[in-house]
């Protein structure tokens, strides 16, 4: 059985709104009756658990803060505690959703057509479809801007020529959001492929070390004809996916906090329950220390991404705000799970004991949505006005 949540220890649940209080319960609910006790067979063989998508999907928080065209129009705190609950049991179920949801359907949602929303949106909210969302390339990672897909207009269309890499969902996604570089105007386009497109073709990455439940995809686009109305109108540059990534942000910073609530519940009841020399592991100091150190670490966390959110609701939040969120959580997160690990000696490394599954889950969450530097870079350039992100000649 998934342990009781006792990491609210600053009575964080004060601070939300009834209607966010049940949210949280209705997904922790199913995520630790239903979904947790099969979530350690899929990771260890790297599969997808189809069989829980539709449990996931009559949860209702796909689309997040998307109001209408069927989606859940949480508010930002809502959908941020829904992200953390379903992080707190497995981080690649909460991966799959953002993929889907903060990236995917919040992009058509900022830059889609009216037809594109009401055509798309009401399916990907039940997740009876599946989005992925294709920005990285296999040569250009944390700098995404300077991406090589190229988007050449022909009659009726457009022909998608490159490459895409560690694309989340792309193996079996219905609908493929792809950035491609426009070749009349050299700006950055979005298109809506779909999944069986003449000429696109998705491929599996093997031997990932986290986040093993995600399928993540190398993409192959040769001559991929995307008709006209599939073209994202709101994305004509880089800077439009930029506010998407200012959002989805957001609700990565809660990741993180997720997870370091889940490995202090876990850590928290195997300390009472392990005895060795004659006492409960929690029973020495040095136990104790590190407990109470990942316990405020979540507490400042929780803090940080609840004042992230409200910001975000003031309309006063900035990219550096939702970066320096996603990269110091990301950090503390790293630091928390590292000693959660370590408490539970030769079991912190079995899957079985979630421990080590969100050990690992945190690395790549550590990396994507801009590495800890990037991240770092961006609030870096907000509080001095000097950019540092090319090297100086
Ligand atoms: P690189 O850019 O090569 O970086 C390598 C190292 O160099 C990092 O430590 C980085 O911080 C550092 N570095 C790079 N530039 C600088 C600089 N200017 N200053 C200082 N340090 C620097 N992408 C998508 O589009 N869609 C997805 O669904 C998606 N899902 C992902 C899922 C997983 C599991 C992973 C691992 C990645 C995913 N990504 C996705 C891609 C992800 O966003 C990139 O991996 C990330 O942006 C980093 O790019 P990179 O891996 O090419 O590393």
């Amino acid at each position: 059985l998934f342990p009781p949540c006792t990491s609210d220890y600053y009575q964080f649940d004060e601070l939300l709104t009834p209607e966010e209080k049940v949210t949280r319960r209705r997904v922790r609910e199913c995520m630790e009756k239903e979904i947790a006790p099969i979530m350690a067979q899929y990771w260890e063989k790297a599969e997808f658990p189809f069989e829980v998508v539709p449990k996931l999907g009559a949860l209702h928080v796909a689309g997040g803060t998307i109001k209408g065209y069927g989606c859940p129009g949480l508010s930002i705190t809502g959908s941020a505690i829904a992200t953390a609950e379903i992080a707190r049991v497995d981080a690649s179920c909460s991966t799959f959703i953002l993929v889907h949801s903060s990236l995917a359907m919040l992009t058509i949602a900022l830059c889609g057509s009216e037809e594109q929303k009401q055509k798309l949106l009401p399916s990907l909210a039940k997740l009876n479809t599946i989005a992925c969302w294709g920005l990285t390339e296999p040569d250009y990672g944390s700098d995404a801007s300077s991406l090589q897909t190229t988007a050449r207009k022909v009659g009726g269309g457009w022909i998608l020529e490159g490459q895409k890499r560690w694309i989340g969902n792309s193996t079996f996604a219905d609908v493929l959001v792809i950035f491609a570089r426009n070749t009349t105007n050299n700006q950055i386009n979005g298109f809506i492929v779909k999944k069986d497109a003449p000429g696109l073709q998705a491929t599996k990455i093997e031997n990932k070390i986290g986040l093993r439940i995600v399928q993540n995809g190398d993409i192959l686009l040769k001559k991929v004809f995307v008709p006209d109305e599939e073209r994202l109108p709101g994305v004509n540059s880089f800077q439009d996916i930029n506010k998407v990534l200012a959002v989805s942000r957001v609700m990565v910073a809660w990741q993180p906090i997720g997870i370091s609530m889940g490995v202090y519940d876990m850590c928290h009841r195997y300390l009472k329950e392990r005895k060795q020399f004659g006492a409960p592991l929690a029973a020495f100091q040095i136990s104790q220390q590190k407990l109470v150190q990942m316990l405020g670490n979540i507490q400042a966390m929780l803090l940080v991404g609840w004042r992230l959110c409200k910001l975000y609701d003031s309309g006063k939040m900035t990219p550096g705000h939702a970066s320096l969120a996603k990269s110091w959580i990301s950090l503390r997160a790293r630091e928390t799970v590292s000693t959660g690990r370590e408490l539970l000696g030769g079991n912190g490394i079995l899957a079985d004991f979630l421990v080590a599954k969100a050990f690992c889950d945190l690395e790549p969450i550590y990396t994507y949505e801009g590495t800890y530097d990037i991240n770092t870079l961006v609030t870096g350039r907000e509080i001095t006005g000097i950019a540092s992100f090319k090297p100086v000649a």
